[in-house]
């Protein structure tokens, strides 16, 4: 048996949240009605023009900037010619030779080192119109009794992402989708939701004995849209090109479908050739030169990525709790804590088990934390922070009794009240316990330190 390695790339498209669409002013609108958001532009009535959107192409630049791409002086649009129901004009207008970002990276953080990626490039381009198989079981053209369109999604701007062949597992081609996906979120440039279909992937798998040069014959699996079945579809994969290599079968580059719910790729079509989509530039719209000045300034507006952030945060909480706290978006508030004041671990257990707040609480909520003060009371505060300026002084005087010379005749007086519950307890039920720290907090209005009551009880009840 030969010690095997996957080779996978990936070639993800995510909706761009612009207002209107790539080359016309129709709205973008996620579930609008059907073809309510069309015009002659892109319904590809003779004679239109396409007019770029400014917002699509400094989206794309600033998503190449996040991955350190070389922009480009000069990108082309290009038609990329082919024929199909969802495309009125017979072309789709992409990048081919010239597109708008270059060879990049994404460095995913692992626990003591990371992951690099290369990126081959990001380009702008429009997404397809939507094809709806109606009246059939599964949703598929397959047993439909119609195919309709809905032109609303024709002419969406739709960036793509290309890596290298860099990813060796399903693990790995995960954790490069999370961190990427949160970028594409974080800039602001797309929803990037799988469910709705902004973001989706097409994941290309070979596998190769190891120290192997060069690439074996890959499957194409077409247009994923969710992390699990991704996961899943590259595994399966790779154990069927294993298994067909090691019986001596030649595995045909192919592309296929993942079908979720039987966990089984099914060929789409073999192609022993790339397709040949007949490329030229496209002959109304000039190249795309971005000036020097606004790169810069959109890279200047660039915000600290969640790769950097992790690092960051690391020697402070060390990188699973860094990971989890910068993927869970939850790192910021964490961050505004421990800055004033609050033990790091703390503020990271706070910032993911409450709600948001408004950063300018952050003080108040510190010294609220910092005083030992009631449940009731912090759950009071955080509620309220979430919306309005809090102050911390309407709260801390609910801080818990701790002090034990006041918590002490407390506690007496109830053990005297109970004769017969303590005689309970020292006959060995224990459970008994509760009802005393009980009694204790309803004497005290709850302000009682439970950890101090439940100490100073089991004390005194002590043979
Ligand atoms: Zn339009």
């Amino acid at each position: 048996m030969s010690d095997w390695e996957a080779v996978i790339g990936l070639e993800v498209h995510a909706h761009l949240k612009t207002r209107t669409k790539m080359f016309c002013r129709c709205a973008l609108e996620y579930g609008a009605g059907e073809n309510t958001h069309t015009c002659p532009v892109c319904l590809a009535h003779p004679g239109a023009l396409p007019v770029m959107n400014r917002c699509a192409i400094e989206f794309t630049i600033k998503l190449g900037l996040a991955l350190e791409c070389e922009i480009a002086e000069r990108a082309i649009f290009a038609r990329k010619n082919y024929f199909y129901p969802d495309l009125p004009k017979g072309y789709q207008i992409s990048q081919y030779e010239a597109p708008l970002c270059g060879p990049g990276r994404l460095a995913i953080p692992v626990d003591g080192g990371e992951e690099v990626v290369r990126i081959g490039r990001a380009h702008l381009e429009e997404d397809a119109a939507k094809t709806v198989h109606a009246g059939g079981a599964t949703g598929r053209s397959v047993g439909a009794t119609a195919s309709l369109v809905d032109f609303n999604r024709g002419g969406t701007p739709l960036l793509e992402i290309v890596t290298e062949p860099d990813i060796r597992s399903a693990e790995e081609a995960l954790r490069f989708l999370r961190l990427l996906r949160q970028t594409i979120v974080e800039l602001g440039i797309s929803d990037a939701e799988m469910e709705k279909g902004t973001l989706r992937a097409d994941v290309n798998v070979s596998v190769r004995e190891r120290g192997e040069a060069g690439y074996r014959p890959r499957w194409e699996i077409k247009n994923m849209n969710s992390f699990t079945f991704i996961g899943r579809a590259i595994e399966a994969a790779v154990r069927r090109q294993i298994a067909a290599h090691e019986a001596g079968e030649t595995v045909v580059q192919s592309t296929y479908d993942y079908e979720a719910d039987t966990d089984v790729l099914t060929v789409h079509r073999s192609k022993e050739e790339a397709d040949d989509y007949r490329y030229f530039p496209e002959p109304d719209l000039v190249p795309v030169e971005p000036p020097a000045d606004l790169v810069d300034s959109l890279r200047a507006e660039l915000p600290e990525l969640p790769g950097a952030r992790i690092r960051r945060i690391e020697p402070s909480v060390g990188f699973a709790l860094a990971n989890e706290l910068v993927s869970t978006g939850n790192d910021r508030k964490a961050e505004l804590l421990a800055a004033e004041g609050v033990e790091w671990r703390a503020a990271a257990n706070v910032a993911m088990n409450r709600g948001d707040f408004l950063p300018e609480n952050a003080p108040a909520l510190a010294a609220i934390l910092q005083a030992n003060v009631t449940r009731e009371a912090l759950d009071r505060a955080f509620a309220a922070a979430a919306g309005e300026r809090i102050d911390a002084a309407d709260y801390l005087a609910q801080a818990t009794v701790g002090d034990e010379s006041a918590l002490t005749p407390i506690v007496d007086a109830i053990l005297a009240a109970n004769p017969d519950q303590v005689a309970t307890y020292r006959g060995g039920k224990e459970g008994v316990l509760g009802f005393f720290v009980g009694q204790v907090m309803r004497e005290t209005g709850g302000k009682a330190d439970p950890k101090v009551v439940n100490r100073l009880v089991r004390e005194k009840l002590a043979p």
